[in-house]
């Protein structure tokens, strides 16, 4: 199946980035959200980083023009229905999920493929709340999604080998590479990354090491380009305990325990980059460890 047209619901962090990217690759993108505000800002964010991409010569001025006319924002679920392919990308509640697609189901079309970016609920529920499992599955793309070239492609045990290979063609047409992951628990990545920030934290709460240690370790021990404790500050400390939280309960292994020092960073409000204090502390010219 040919897909020409894609709806995006949800239009903060990640739905602005996946707006952008279909846009580029020559996709007519509907950019879908519940709030007015929300997509004025998807809209802005998405012109500066064309804007950048122009700058930086990676593509031409009429690039961006025509990229730009082919957004179009909705606040209405009934103009995103008909497109060939939708991703949902709104908040990482379950609720709000099924409360979309409940939303889009008299609007569908009969051969619309329906996917979801979320990072931790399980695809195979979200889709046999549909009228359509088999054209169902998780379509992951990575944070911020105009630079990072993976998606994780999603099977829920539904998912009809036709609809894979459908996004699997959207995928590459964005100039991305896929893999592809069964319905566990965190996929691929947050299975592996998540875990491994966790031991790093682990390590500096029994006094292993210190923070800059850890992630001079890391960096020149094992080649990572940033250390975990610094990762887990851009990521977000919230997002990394809530993820770890979703391996503990869904796999059932207490392996997948979050570390204290890292829950006892939540409580403080010390989140990372976006509060300005985690494992670093971001508020003077350099970053500082805060252990
Ligand atoms: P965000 O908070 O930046 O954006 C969520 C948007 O959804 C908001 O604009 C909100 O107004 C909108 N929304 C809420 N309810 C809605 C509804 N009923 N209908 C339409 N829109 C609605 O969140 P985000 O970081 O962009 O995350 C979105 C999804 O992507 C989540 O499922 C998350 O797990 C997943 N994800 C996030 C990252 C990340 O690093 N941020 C990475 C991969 C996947």
């Amino acid at each position: 199946m040919e897909i020409r047209t894609v709806g995006v619901v949800g239009a903060g962090q990640m739905g602005s980035g996946i707006a952008h990217v279909l846009a580029l690759a020559g996709y007519q993108v509907v950019l879908s959200d519940v709030s007015p505000a929300a997509l004025d800002r998807a809209l802005a964010t998405i012109e500066r980083n064309i804007e950048r991409q122009v700058s930086r010569g990676r593509i031409t001025a009429e690039d961006r023009a025509a990229a730009l006319a082919r957004i179009r924002t909705t606040l209405a679920l009934a103009e995103v229905g008909p497109c060939d392919l939708v991703i949902e990308a709104a908040t990482e509640r379950e609720d709000v999920k099924t409360g979309i697609f409940a939303g889009l189901a008299p609007h569908l079309g009969a051969q619309t493929i329906l996917t979801s970016n979320t990072s931790s609920i399980s695809i195979t529920r979200l889709a046999s709340r549909t009228d359509r499992p088999e054209r169902f599955m998780g379509f992951h793309f990575m944070n911020p999604v105009p630079v990072m070239q993976l998606v994780e492609l999603i099977r829920g045990i539904q998912t009809s080998e036709e609809t894979f290979a459908t996004c699997l063609g959207v995928v590459e047409r964005l100039g991305k590479t896929a893999a592809s992951a069964e319905d566990f628990p965190g996929f691929i990545v947050n299975r592996i990354l998540m875990p491994m920030i966790n031991e790093a934290v682990y390590a500096l709460y029994e006094g292993v090491g210190n923070v800059r240690s850890i992630d001079t370790s890391l960096k020149l021990g094992a080649n990572h380009p940033m250390g975990p404790l610094e990762l887990a500050d851009f990521i977000g400390l919230d997002t990394c305990l809530a993820i770890m939280n979703v391996l503990h309960e869904g796999l059932a292994d207490t392996k997948y325990r979050p570390c204290p020092l890292l829950v006892k960073y939540v409580e403080a409000g010390w989140l990372g980059r976006k509060s300005d204090r985690g494992f670093y502390d971001y508020r003077g010219a350099t970053p500082v460890p805060t252990r």
